[in-house]
């Protein structure tokens, strides 16, 4: 038998430990993980002396291709997937947000054919809600949208002038139904009256420069919207999912309804382990305009502390790449500003270097909330996620000496700017696989558009509720 592909002298980091072994692969699957035995029959031999090998990243919060605040993101579903290939990641869960007066089914699987064509990488999406005028429909469809294999919806507690907003009764009647289809339900967590209210107090002031975007959403307008969502999923019986988490107040709640035993979980972005608010005071201000806004250092210090013991589960980027021409056109008021960042595929540097580098978190913990933990919980796993007989070959090979500053000239997303502009960073990925495919190499792009494949998604009981076994 000749193998098509040996990769040799590396170190296996695995959710659970570390080790030297040969990873052997085969039409596009992990066959082998051997201490000793050499394979010579193979048609590629990859020399990984020095590096570690990491399963494929699982980057769970994406907007490609996203339409919102009246832009239209330029970046393509292949751009922004090779970026995230780039970084070491190999699968994306996208948002498929529902167009008024449509099934959300028809958006999810526009964006799906979309993405099959395009999609450097796996992918799957979630399932948005954003028509509530007949709630008895969106019941009804859940269950379509499970048996086609999104097992998780992502509803907006708050973005009421873009029509988004979901009502507390709406959102308990989904999270009734997600706990009978064993789907898991995403929330984003901002109190919509507060937030929206306050926005425009600030803006009937005269106070529309960037600075005024984090002082419209204090921490405890994410905390409230949190702590109602527990609640909420607490008497229904669902699996709660608190996306891109930014607050240490958010993180005291999620972390006691963990220790009461309750399915919450939550992620966080690396934007908010890294920046501060006082970003807003920069000239450029209005490019880190994302909601929820960047915090303050006691914030960055607990999520990081959060991460490290187990009660945040995932790193998502939360990837909008707007381009600084696209934020300038709305810059009257910061509430107008389309909100979000790009960041895609500096997600694993970051978690590496600002992370492992760092102290904060383990090696094990790394490849946990990068890749692992997303896989057992979004329905994945064993097929990503991890490195074992089996799996799909998701492959990152990562240089922990590479040095790098971070840029938007040296990034390859469809956008002009980069709020990590000259971070630097120590650890990189040098060879990344997908399903066994170098697309990787030598900081060259070596897979087509349409690589990428729809993942069927279906949740499984024992694997979310064994995967962190961490102190909360
Ligand atoms: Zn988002």
């Amino acid at each position: 038998m000749t193998l098509d592909i040996m990769i040799e002298n590396g170190i296996i980091v695995t959710a659970n430990g570390m080790f030297k072994a040969n990873l052997a692969i085969d039409e596009g699957k992990i066959v082998g993980i051997t201490k000793n035995t050499v394979f010579e029959k193979c048609d590629l031999h990859i020399d990984a002396k020095r590096k570690l090998i990491l399963p494929g990243g699982i980057d769970t919060h994406t907007h490609f291709e996203f339409d919102f605040m009246g832009e239209k993101i330029r970046e393509t579903w292949h751009q922004g997937t090779t970026s995230a290939a780039f970084g070491g990641t190999t699968t994306v869960v996208d948002f498929s947000v529902q167009k008024k007066g449509r099934p959300l089914m028809k958006t999810i699987e526009t964006d799906v054919s979309r993405a099959d064509a395009l999609s450097a990488i796996d992918f799957s999406v979630h399932g948005c809600f954003t028509d509530f005028s007949n709630p008895e429909k969106i019941l009804k469809e859940m269950k379509q949208i499970v048996d086609f294999g999104v097992a998780s919806f992502k509803e907006f507690m708050i973005y009421k002038k873009q029509g988004w907003c979901i009502d507390d009764w709406n959102l308990y009647n989904i999270l009734l139904k997600a706990a009978e289809l064993n789907a898991i339900v995403g929330v984003h967590a901002e109190n919509a009256s507060i937030g929206e209210s306050y926005m425009d107090k600030l803006v009937e002031e005269g106070k529309t420069s960037a600075k005024y975007h984090p002082v419209s959403k204090p921490n405890f307008v994410e905390a409230e919207a949190i702590q109602r969502a527990i609640i909420l999923a607490e008497n229904t019986g669902s699996k709660l999912y608190i996306v891109h988490m930014s607050t240490k107040e958010g993180l005291e709640l999620v972390c006691n309804a963990r220790k009461r035993g309750l399915p919450v979980y939550a992620e966080t972005c690396p934007h908010y382990l890294t920046l501060t608010d006082e970003t807003y005071a920069r000239t450029d201000a209005i490019n880190y305009i994302c909601s929820p806004p960047l915090r303050k250092n006691e914030d960055i210090d607990a999520l990081w502390k959060g991460l490290a013991a187990g009660s945040i589960s995932i790193v998502g980027s939360d990837h909008v790449a707007f381009t600084s021409e696209q934020k300038k056109e709305h810059s009257k008021a910061f509430t107008d500003v389309p909100n979000g960042i790009a960041g895609v595929e500096a997600r694993l540097p970051i978690l590496y270097s600002e992370g492992v580098r760092k102290g904060r978190i383990s090696l094990q913990r790394l490849v946990q909330i990068s890749s692992t933990n997303a896989s057992k919980l979004l329905g994945i796993y064993p097929k990503k996620g991890v490195i074992a007989p089996g799996s799909d070959a998701d492959i990152v090979i990562f240089d922990p000496d590479t040095r790098k500053t971070l840029s938007a000239d040296s990034f390859h997303m469809g956008t002009d700017y980069s709020i990590y502009e000259g971070l630097e960073v120590r650890g990189y990925p040098v060879v990344v696989l997908s399903k066994g495919k170098v697309i990787i190499e030598d900081g060259q792009y070596l897979g087509e558009a349409g690589d990428g494949s729809f993942l069927q998604r279906k949740l499984s009981e024992e694997e979310v509720a064994t995967f962190e076994e961490l102190d909360v």
